[in-house]
This record gives C-alpha cells, sequence and structure tokens, in this order.
C-alpha cells in the first residue's frame, strides 16, 4: 500500500479512536438519541475528518441502519443495549468500527462474547486466512457464551469510498474457502444474539445512498441527487443531514430517487425475534 495511503487510514483511525472515547460519554441515562447521533458527526468534522455515514445507533433488537431523523425524540433508558457504529473517512480511506454498551450496567454477557469473540477472530484477520476459518471461530465462540451469531449479516472489505466491498466475511459457518489477501482492508464484525440469529428488513428506511445517474422528475429529487453524488460522495446520507428541503418534499423526492432506482434505501434491520443484538467491529489493514 502507498505511502499517503496508509497515512490517511491512520488518520482515520486514530480520528475515530477519540470519536469513540467522546461517544461513550455522551451514553447516559436521559440522552436523546438525536444528540448523540448529531454531536458525534460534528465531532468527526472538528477533527478533520468525514463521517462515512450516518453515526448508526442500534438499541436492543435493532441492529443496524438505524440513525435518528431529525424529529426523533427517543432518549437512552437504563437497560438499553446501544450499539454505536462509526464511520470515519479521510480523503475516502474509511475506518469503520462499533462498540456496544448497556445504559447504567458495566457488564452485560453478550456484549463480553462480542468482544471476546472480535478478538479471537482478529487473530486470524492475516493474509492466507480462509473466510470459513474466521466464520467458524465467530460462531463456536459465541455458542461458548451461549449465544447465536447474525446469520444475514457479514464482516466486510473497505475500499476507497466503498463503505462496504467485497470479501464479505460471514458471522455464521460456511464453506468460502476463499483467502484474505496482503493489503485488504477488513472491517471485522461481530454480532451476537439471544434470540434466534437472523435480522428482518424494518421500514421506513433512514439511509440511503448513490446508486446510479438519472434524471429524476422532481425538482428536489435532482437536487438530492447531485448532492448523493458529490457532496456526500456516493456514501450513505440520511435524511437528517437534508436541512434544506420541507419534509414532505423530502420524503417525495426520496421515494422518487429509490423509484427509478437513482438511490439505494437502506432498511432498518431488527433481530427477527426482537431479542437482544450486541456488535463489536475493528478495521484491519492486512
Ligand atoms: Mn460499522
Ligand atoms: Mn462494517
Amino acid at each position: 500500500m502507498e505511502k499517503e495511503v496508509l497515512e490517511k487510514y491512520k488518520r482515520a483511525e486514530e480520528i475515530s479512536t477519540k470519536v469513540i472515547e467522546f461517544s461513550k460519554g455522551l451514553l447516559k441515562d436521559g440522552i436523546k438519541i438525536l444528540e448523540i447521533a448529531e454531536s458525534v458527526e460534528k465531532k468527526i468534522f472538528e477533527l478533520g475528518a468525514k463521517p462515512a455515514f450516518p453515526l448508526n445507533i442500534g438499541i436492543n433488537e435493532v441492529a443496524a441502519h438505524f440513525t435518528p431523523a431529525s424529529d426523533d425524540t427517543s432518549i437512552l433508558k437504563v437497560g438499553d443495549l446501544v450499539k454505536i457504529d462509526i464511520g470515519v473517512h479521510v480523503d475516502g480511506y474509511i475506518c469503520d468500527r462499533a462498540f456496544t454498551i448497556c445504559v447504567g450496567d458495566e457488564k452485560h454477557q453478550l456484549i463480553e462474547a462480542c468482544e471476546k469473540t472480535l478478538k479471537e477472530a482478529l487473530k486470524l484477520i492475516k493474509p492466507g486466512a480462509k473466510i470459513c476459518e474466521i466464520s467458524e471461530v465467530v460462531e463456536n465462540s459465541l455458542a461458548e457464551f451461549g449465544f447465536n451469531p447474525i446469520r444475514n449479516l457479514c464482516g466486510h472489505g473497505l475500499e476507497r469510498f466503498v463503505q462496504h466491498a467485497a470479501p464479505s466475511i460471514p458471522n455464521a459457518k460456511n464453506d468460502i474457502k476463499d483467502e484474505l489477501k496482503e493489503n485488504q482492508v477488513i472491517a471485522m464484525e461481530v454480532f451476537g444474539t439471544n434470540g434466534s440469529g437472523w435480522v428482518k428488513e424494518s421500514y421506513p428506511a433512514l439511509i440511503y445512498q448513490f446508486a446510479n445517474d438519472r434524471l429524476p422528475r422532481l425538482l428536489e429529487a435532482r437536487k438530492i441527487l447531485d448532492m448523493a453524488k458529490f457532496k456526500f460522495e456516493k456514501l450513505p446520507f440520511t435524511k437528517r443531514w437534508l436541512k434544506e428541503f420541507s419534509p414532505l418534499k423530502l420524503d417525495f423526492a426520496l421515494k422518487e430517487l429509490v423509484n427509478i432506482d437513482a438511490i439505494k434505501a437502506f432498511p432498518i434491520l431488527k433481530e427477527q425475534t426482537d431479542a437482544l443484538v450486541a456488535q463489536a467491529e475493528e478495521t484491519v489493514i492486512l
């Protein structure tokens, strides 16, 4: 990997470490989740990087792809299992990391299981490691704690301005014999649950991403597509970041953009049986 690229990845990682520390200080009983999202994203900009995607805040059965809307009034409560998934990029080079806390509680077995499992998996993340070997360690390690992996969620590669690249590293056992290679950037993530171990999609979506060049009919849709491409640099964005549009026009425009396949929507992912989900994730350069 070129020296300049490596330096940008390192800066993204350093900034993400500061942002994680900052965000941990916010996660208290009674805080609005909107305040968490806005202040963490602001912090990323202040430290000289950009969010690679809207701050994902997954509470209890919500595994991924939730970020508060601008009118969200919900607050954290004691006992909530809160996943914070942070993407930081420097010039498109992304560091993707996540952690889980239980509000008002130092320890939670599901969090411990995911953190320990991630540590075990990271030991294997080296050139030559087979995907199936890593997945097996994840499933077995979670099983030792009595938990299931989320079978339809995966660790993944990262590329410049691409937050989900090949290879996929499933949380559950599989037959994928592909090997990791030198210079790959891997976001290894573990999702554990005390439920069935599958996530289902839930609507309305809050997160979107540029997909294809199209010519939308609505003026607002044209403006949003332009922002998706240039301002958000084809990385995921959320309705909350489109403050200049009235809520009604925004919904119509996003609907048109999804219908003509100009943007892609990411539905909220919830555990199928509404069981608890914890997550742990780190980005590694091989
Ligand atoms: Mn992530
Ligand atoms: Mn990830």
